[in-house]
């Protein structure tokens, strides 16, 4: 199948390249180390990468303008559903090519390149990239690189021998340089590490092992982060005792609504999510509600969820 897109990749004059909304580091890196690649292979190709950015993510290459295309190719990385593609039309184009790593919701593209093992969308454009005639060098390598550390919170989670062997290559073939790298990724303002220490004090944690918090507009106002900075310190919080699953419930006012993040080291949780304008793996969702009530019902699902979960492994643990 990686020969199959190179082949169209090969074919097309203009391409765009897109991902989902709500951008982050995985998702920008796929697009952007895919634009480079195919812009280095191909230099008279038309090749832009699009969607909302976020200056928080400077350090990445910039991304390029939306305009009109004709006979132009989309290709469109680490979103599994139309719906959340950053792009406003998407009906424009002349053939779809799907590059994702979530687990399977619809499929709306003539090619898909779907592995829900890989750690990240970048690992995939490594897989294309590298067992094809695209271009690898420094650049494009520190980029996959970038999204791979990410996504995986550095080799914390779904890093498999796939994930460690494209690290490996990228490392003995470009000299990168960690420590830059690591400090544009993880370097952070005290003010987050501050609401950070705010969330431990805070969090509730239900006898089933669920720990939620809500950060209202004026908690992030007191810390001064905005609502995308407060919704990422979700990652910090894993491997607690008491916690199986926990979520950040963040008052979104410029948007007027309401953004959840939800991590799990046990229960699937991603199915819940989706029931509340949300999605994402089995183990890392987002959702999106309009009320703290339906906040609440989500609170209470997940609850459910780390209830039915404990009983589950109670009953392994018995059967040993
Ligand atoms: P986040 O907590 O924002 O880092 O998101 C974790 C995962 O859930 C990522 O794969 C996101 O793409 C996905 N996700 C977040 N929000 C949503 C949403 N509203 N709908 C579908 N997927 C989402």
């Amino acid at each position: 199948m990686l020969k199959e897109i190179y082949k169209k990749i090969k074919k097309f004059d203009t391409i765009v390249i897109a991902r989902h909304i709500g951008v982050d580091p995985d998702a920008l890196a796929s697009q952007l180390a895919l634009r480079e690649s195919i812009k280095k292979t191909f230099p008279n190709k038309n090749v832009v990468a699009v969607g909302t950015g976020s200056a928080k993510f400077s350090y990445f290459p910039k991304l390029d303008k939306i305009e009109e295309y004709q006979n132009a190719m989309l290709i469109v990385v680490d979103t599994p559903d139309k719906k959340r593609i950053d792009i406003t039309n998407f009906d424009t184009f002349d053939y779809y090519i799907k590059i994702d790593h979530h687990p399977y919701i619809e499929e709306w593209a003539d090619i898909e390149y779907i592995d829900d093992k890989a750690s990240s969308a970048s690992e995939l454009i490594y897989r294309l990239i590298s067992s094809t005639p695209l271009v690898l060098d420094y650049e494009v390598a520190k980029i996959i690189f970038l999204g791979i550390v990410s996504d995986t919170n550095r080799f914390l989670f779904n890093s498999n021998t796939k994930t460690f062997a494209a690290v490996a290559k990228l490392l003995e073939e470009f000299d990168l340089n960690l420590p830059e790298l690591y400090s544009n990724i993880f370097m952070r303002p005290l003010n987050e590490v501050r609401l950070q220490g705010y969330i431990a004090q805070n969090m509730k944690v239900s006898e089933n092992g669920l720990g939620s918090i809500k950060i209202t507009n004026d908690i992030m106002t007191k810390f001064g982060v905005d609502v995308g900075s407060a919704g990422n310190l979700i990652n910090n919080f894993n491997y607690i005792e008491e916690v199986i699953v926990w979520v950040t419930v963040s008052e979104d006012v410029k948007n007027n609504l309401i953004k959840i993040n939800i991590r799990s080291r046990g229960p699937v949780i991603n199915h819940i999510a989706e029931k509340y304008n949300g999605g994402g793996h089995h183990f890392a969702s987002g959702a999106r509600v309009t009320s703290m009530e339906e906040a609440d019902c989500l609170i209470e699902e997940l609850d459910e969820a780390c209830k039915v979960y404990l009983e589950k492994m109670g009953d392994i643990n018995e059967n040993k």
